[in-house]
């Protein structure tokens, strides 16, 4: 499994954007506009990715909308998978499943497709779905997103972050294991 050298890391992180007060006061907003616009950095993240997970024997790829979706497709592609989105509540056309989350003040919901992880691609058997998103914070977000992929009968094998925010214990709570390319103290 490929590890990151001290140097790639940086090149990551020195791509990531930090915009203070957005979008609002005492937040300090990753902006990862700036990573993708960065062709070296894109591709390092990318490699170690996929280096990592092409030993998982994985059957989809699930990302957290939006920015989820970006690095996830990615991925997915990398690895000649399948792609599935967990959008926020009411974007999804066909019959979803829900989970709620509480926020700060009151709730948000995730949702997926119910037959978003079809059973025919894995030979009967559940799929195993890696869960991708930017950034955990409180954790509220991949929590909820990681037990709708238990919910809709498949199993969440790992739940993957770009940055982790450290001091807010956010992955406490998520049902798999989690993997953060850089931790933010
Ligand atoms: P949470 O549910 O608190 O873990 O929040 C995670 C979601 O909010 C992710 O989809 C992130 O993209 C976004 N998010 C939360 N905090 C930040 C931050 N400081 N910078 C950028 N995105 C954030």
């Amino acid at each position: 499994m490929s590890t990151l050298t001290n140097e790639e890391k940086e090149i990551i992180l020195s791509s990531i954007r930090d915009i203070p007060d957005f979008p609002k006061p005492g937040i300090i907003f990753k902006d990862i506009t700036t990573l993708l616009s960065n062709p070296k950095a894109l591709n390092t993240l990318m490699t170690h990715l996929e280096e990592r997970y092409k030993e998982y024997d994985l059957d989809y790829i699930a990302g957290i909308d939006a920015r989820g979706f970006i690095f996830g497709s990615i991925l997915a592609d990398r690895l000649g998978l399948g792609f599935v989105t967990i959008r926020k509540k009411g974007k999804l056309p066909y019959t979803t499943v829900a989970e709620k989350y509480s926020l700060e003040y009151g709730f948000d919901e995730v949702e997926v497709h119910i037959d978003a992880f079809a059973n025919e691609n894995n030979n009967g058997e559940d799929a195993r779905v890696l869960l991708i998103d930017d950034l955990i914070a409180t954790g509220g977000t991949a929590t909820a997103a990681a037990s709708l992929i238990n919910k809709v009968g498949a199993v969440c094998v790992e739940a993957c972050f770009v940055m982790e925010l450290d001091f807010l214990n956010g992955k406490e709570n998520i049902d798999a294991p989690v993997y953060s390319v850089l931790h933010i103290d």
